[in-house]
């Protein structure tokens, strides 16, 4: 049975690979179908979708959304969604706004511990509106004030590290909205960040799943077997839908290869004709 891979960053956004780049190495691996999920991008999907037909991939258009609940991040992804909506192509917009507000704080925070960076230098490395930490990152890697992203994220970018800044985020419940409103179906994504026990992710899930969730990203690059397994039991006691995906970004993940993560990733294709199924009646 071929792989498939529903969670991909390219140059649209933080991933350093381009979309056709990202698709030939999927097609290497064997991968059949994929998701594009850039961080509050969707401009990557044409190209993607092309070199798609090219190399005889499909390609599920995806993004990925950062929200806020508490004081941590959850990522919401959202598939098969309308990458054309005008009202979505506007919050996106927003989100990345709010992602230029806060960047150069974060330079001016490096700067004032004696890093020489300016935000013109990470914009232009980025080459995209789409602007994150790993670019960031990437600008002092090359400059040599740090070996690698982690080091960079370690020292300086984290939550809690000297340079970090807060971003203005949306609830969960806005992201999952934002998601449902384009017809795309929102899936909770690497619910290893959620750090709780068992019993407090299905209550999450289940919170969520009110607000209008339908999925839950079981598969990914560094869930343990033991965590699959609780997710996979949090996905079916609460009937929702099952996806995975590597979370690839090249560069300032080196670790994470495209459609197998750090070697022992498989997601089945059998995953696609739910998500399908859903999409259509969504
Ligand atoms: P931002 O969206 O700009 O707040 O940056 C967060 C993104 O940075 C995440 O979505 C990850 O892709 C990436 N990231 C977070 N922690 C690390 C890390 N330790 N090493 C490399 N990339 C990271
Ligand atoms: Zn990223
Ligand atoms: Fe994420
Ligand atoms: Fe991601």
């Amino acid at each position: 049975m071929p792989r498939i891979d529903l969670h991909l960053h390219t140059t649209y956004s933080d991933g350093s690979l381009p979309p056709t780049e990202v698709l030939t190495l999927a097609q290497k691996v064997g991968v059949s179908a994929l998701a594009i999920t850039d961080h509050d991008i969707v401009d990557g999907i044409p190209e993607s979708i092309e070199a798609g037909a090219r190399l005889g991939i499909e390609v599920i258009p995806g993004v990925e959304i950062s929200s806020r609940y508490d004081d941590r991040e959850l990522h919401i992804l959202g598939y098969f969604l309308d990458w054309r909506d005008p009202v979505l192509s506007t919050r996106l917009a927003q989100l990345r706004a709010s992602r230029h507000q806060r960047n150069p704080r974060i330079i001016q925070k490096l700067n004032e511990l004696g890093l020489a960076l300016t935000y013109e230098e990470v914009k232009a490395l980025a080459g995209t509106d789409s602007v994150g930490r790993p670019h960031i990152a990437r600008v002092l890697m090359e400059k040599g004030y740090v070996q690698s992203a982690k080091e960079a994220f370690d020292r300086y970018l984290a939550q809690d590290k000297p340079a970090y800044v807060p971003r203005q985020l949306p609830e969960p419940a806005e992201a999952i909205a934002w998601i449902r409103a384009a017809r795309g179906i929102p899936v909770l994504a690497h619910p290893t960040w959620v750090k709780e026990s068992a019993e407090g992710l299905y209550r999450l899930c289940e919170k969520l799943k009110a607000e209008g969730l339908m999925g839950i990203e079981v598969h990914y690059s560094t869930h343990k077997p033991q965590q699959t397994a609780e997710y996979l039991n949090t996905a079916k006691r609460l009937d929702l839908l099952v996806t995975g995906g590597s979370d690839f970004h090249g560069l300032t993940k080196p670790d994470i290869e495209v459609g197998v993560g750090r070697g022992g990733l498989k997601v089945s294709e059998k995953l696609l004709e739910p998500l399908k199924k859903a999409a259509s009646i969504s």
